[in-house]
């Protein structure tokens, strides 16, 4: 069987492994992404049919990355944030302009940042991609890991490593080859998302909606029309997603009224269980878990590939500066909790925050429908209300990572 050495190997090439491989480019290291779904495959599970909305810190990330104009071009600005409670009157709006920013966030379909990502991928001379193969086994050393690869053709071959990340995913195998468990609690709804034609211009609004079974998410997209992302309970989700198309607009319609006049022309439609998922540990023996293979939030949170991001931001600093200040190696133990400590309280007051807020949707206690009235678009989306819960509630302190900041990371 073949073998071949890399500095870094990245186990899974879907939104996070991606971005994590663009991001470490300018540290001129040698980089595998192995990615089990033929890349620009319709059934390509990360690069699908949802519409996720950027943050100003991913924002910033892929300013710094040299990626955003091109981004940017394939996104809708959020300029208005619009949050209403089905079965009250009133609602509560966040403006960009008020905010002094020029958009709270940047609404882009997965599939065409798919393809931005992948292009800027394929111009990248040090890395290699691995595709379509899976990774099948791995062996964790002091001195090195090794990924054990297996093609489509049944073929396997060796890669050994310094350090390796897993970003494979919420069901990570990688993860479970590192040995880490990741603890799991289904929340009993699915998203189902979709798009569709509003009858009025949505004009740059994103609105969220709380109804009975959970949130409701309308996103602006380009051609004048609307992502949307709804939440239903899981034992409603096969007889909603089995709906014909007129009889699925109108049970959304229902929920969302008729602010955007009448919905029509819906796309293909797609059904996520939601689970929340959370990793017992960030790092084994020179590996590390990035993105959904450390946490899986709720979706309707719009907040899991943000959070992700930060990890890229996080691991490619530490790796940074072990490349650039110091003797050790990148996979080193120290490297790795450094990694960890930097993550772990961000990852872990969020994913109790967002599963907070999912189980206090049902809720009538005043606070905490003042809080809903911020919405979780609005909590990711508006500067200084993230800041603010972060600073005052999460204790959110420390340095931010280079790229974060939207700094270059050389
Ligand atoms: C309905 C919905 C809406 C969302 N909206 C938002 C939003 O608005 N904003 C936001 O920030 N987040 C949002 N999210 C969350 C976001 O989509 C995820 O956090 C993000 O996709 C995670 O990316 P990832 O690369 O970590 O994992 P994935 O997208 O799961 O990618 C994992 C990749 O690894 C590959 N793989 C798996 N196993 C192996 C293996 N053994 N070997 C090699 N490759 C492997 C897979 O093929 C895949 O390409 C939403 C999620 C959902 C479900």
């Amino acid at each position: 069987m073949s073998s071949k050495h890399y500095d870094i190997v990245i186990a899974g090439g879907g939104m996070i492994g991606t971005s994590l491989a663009l991001a470490l480019e300018p540290l001129g290291l040698s980089v595998a992404v192995v990615e089990a779904i033929p890349r620009r495959a319709a059934a390509q599970p990360s690069f699908d049919d949802r519409s996720t909305a950027l943050s100003r810190s991913t924002q910033r990330m892929f300013e710094a990355m040299g990626l955003w104009p091109r981004i940017v071009a394939a996104s809708t600005p959020i300029r208005t944030v619009h949050v209403s409670d089905q079965g009250r009157f009133g609602f509560s709006h966040i403006e960009a302009e008020e905010q002094g920013v020029e958009a709270l966030g940047y609404v882009v379909i997965n599939r065409v940042l798919g393809a931005v990502l992948q292009d800027a991928l394929d111009d990248l001379e040090g890395v290699d991609i691995i595709c379509p193969a899976r990774i099948v086994d791995v062996e964790l050393a002091p001195d090195k890991a090794a990924a054990e690869v297996e093609f489509a053709d049944g073929k396997q071959q060796t890669l050994t490593c310094d350090l390796l990340v897993a970003s494979d995913g919420a069901n990570s195998a990688v993860r479970e080859m590192m040995g880490i468990t990741a603890q799991k609690s289904h929340y009993g709804q699915c998203a189902v998302i979709g798009n569709l034609l509003p009858e009025k211009d949505i004009n740059n609004v994103a609105y969220e909606r709380f109804t009975e079974q959970g949130p409701l998410a309308i996103l602006p997209v380009a051609d004048g029309r609307a992502g949307f992302v709804w939440t239903v309970s899981e034992d409603d989700a096969d007889r909603v997603m089995a709906l014909d198309d007129d009889a699925f607009l109108a049970e959304l319609q229902e929920q969302f009224g008729y602010r955007l006049g009448t919905f029509s022309k819906v796309g293909k439609r797609a059904s996520y269980p939601l689970i929340l998922s959370k990793a017992l540990r960030l790092t084994a023996t020179r590996s590390v878990l990035i993105g959904n293979s450390a946490h899986g939030l709720h979706p309707v949170s719009a907040q899991g590939f943000n959070l992700g991001m930060r990890d890229v931001a996080a691991i490619v600093d530490c790796i940074a500066d072990s490349v650039t200040g110091t003797d050790i190696d990148i996979g080193h133990r120290s490297l790795l909790e450094q990694y960890s400590r930097w993550r772990r309280a961000d990852q872990k007051k969020l994913v109790r925050f967002t599963d907070g807020l999912v189980k206090l949707f049902g809720s009538e206690s005043q606070p905490l429908r003042a809080l809903r009235n911020i919405g979780m678009l609005g909590f990711d989306l508006v500067p200084g209300v993230r800041s603010a819960f972060a600073k005052h509630t999460m204790g959110l302190a420390g340095r931010l990572p280079r790229l974060s900041r939207g700094v270059p990371i050389k």
